[in-house]
């Protein structure tokens, strides 16, 4: 059964990398040759193309939206019920793996295949997607652009109006591929969401589980802080004169770690911390650092315990100040707060994985994805797989095909159960 699957990831795998071969093991990956489809390019309209033909094959009603994402239809026996759809996208970052988005996506036309083999008949009409721009590698926005578009957090014209890093706007690149389609999907009309895709962490791998089933999707806190201090000889200032910013600075990444990791165990929570921007001013080795430039990411699937770590970075921060007379300022956090899924569709999954007697685990997502959208639409589910050691956007990125059965297993089990009503 998985083969139908099988195949269309193994033909897709080749599509964008650099090799142009196909990938259908883990051992014949390779890590400096991952695949590269950002938005409009050359590849990413030969997988869109790959993708129609295929949804086509599986007998989908192909229609092409405004800004480019795909939905190929089954209709449904009582057609005018809002649909159930399921889907991903088939963009990548540069570089990437191959089944980041796309396992979504071809699962989804399998799942429908499935549906016809077992003369399964679907009383809502069923909708697979493939969104445009969800990495935002080509089309920087800062959000997933086609389910944005999609589910009104962004407007049409807006999102058309995009220019890629090449300075091509997305209603000429759409129009170059082929892929600029004529209507506006209503999003009144979708009444449940499932997106299967890779974890993008280790957890299910580390557990030893073949699916994850996702209650909340991360929220993340971003805050900037610039540290400034004084820059002098780093040869003659003797060291009780020094206001050295990166020294107070490493105290700040030192304490979000500390208190990041003291709270995920006190809480028994998933909030993580990072300090991911340093930029040190000169930065010359032989300068003591005079400004140092800081980004913080905090995040969580509780609010209230974003809130506080972001709180207490910022307090930190300021505190620094009296002590090591320097001067701290810390711009206002930039926060999006996490969102929790359906529990009816979680109920769903959970019931389709113990019918089709795979193993899995409730867990946050750390990663957004099309489904953090469409929450504000629709009933909305995620699936999880394992990423072999955790790894994705990266060329090392793999799931085991065992695994990827599974899923898809849970998948179609749960679109019958919501389809059916
Ligand atoms: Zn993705």
């Amino acid at each position: 059964m998985i083969n139908r699957l099988k195949e269309d990831l193994i033909r897709s795998s080749a599509i964008g990398r650099v090799s142009n071969r196909s990938v259908e093991s883990y051992g014949q990956l390779n890590s400096k040759m991952g695949v590269t489809r950002p938005e409009g390019s050359p590849a990413n309209k030969t997988l869109r193309d790959f993708t129609v033909k295929r949804m086509q094959a599986a007998g989908l009603l192909v229609r092409i939206d405004c800004v480019g994402n795909i939905f190929g239809k089954k209709d449904g026996f009582r057609n005018h019920e809002k649909a159930v759809m399921i889907g991903s996208h088939l963009d990548s970052v540069m570089n990437g793996g191959h089944l980041d988005g796309a396992l979504g996506v071809f699962a989804g036309i399998e799942a429908v295949r499935r549906l016809r083999d077992d003369d399964f008949q679907n009383q809502r009409p069923i909708e697979v997607a493939a969104f445009t721009g969800e990495e935002g590698s080509a089309f920087v926005v800062g959000t997933m652009l086609g389910s944005a578009v999609l589910t009104g957090k962004m407007r049409v014209d807006e999102a058309l109006s995009t220019k890629n890093t090449a300075g091509r706007t997305l209603d000429y690149v759409l129009t170059e591929i082929g892929y600029k389609g004529g209507f506006e999907y209503c999003a009144d009309d979708v009444d449940a969401f499932m997106e299967l895709h890779i974890e993008q962490g280790p957890v299910l791998d580390n557990d030893d589980m073949s699916v994850g089933i996702v209650e909340h999707i991360t929220g993340i806190t971003w805050l900037k802080s610039i540290i400034t201090g004084v820059g002098n000889h780093a040869g003659t200032t003797p060291m009780h004169m020094r206001q050295d910013a990166l020294v107070a600075a490493a105290d700040a990444v030192r304490f979000l770690y500390r208190r990041a990791q003291e709270m995920a165990i006190s809480l028994n929570s998933s909030i993580v911390g990072t300090t991911g921007h340093l930029n040190v001013i000169p930065n010359n080795m032989n300068v003591i650092p005079g400004m140092v430039e800081l980004g913080f990411d905090i995040r969580d699937s509780s609010l209230d315990s974003m809130q506080q770590l972001t709180d207490e970075i910022i307090s930190f921060l300021n505190g620094l100040k009296r002590e090591n007379g320097i001067d701290v300022q810390v711009e206002s956090p930039d926060m999006q707060v996490p969102v929790k899924l359906s529990e009816e569709v979680i109920r769903t999954i959970e019931k389709s994985a113990v019918q089709a007697g795979v193993s899995f685990r409730k867990m946050a997502s750390g990663a957004v994805h099309d489904a953090r959208n469409m929450t504000s639409i629709a009933r909305t589910g995620m699936i999880f797989v394992p990423s072999v050691n955790g790894v994705s956007h990266s060329p090392m990125e793999w799931t085991e095909w065992d695994d990827i059965e599974k899923g898809v297993s849970v998948l179609t089990g749960a679109l019958k159960a919501l389809s059916a009503c």
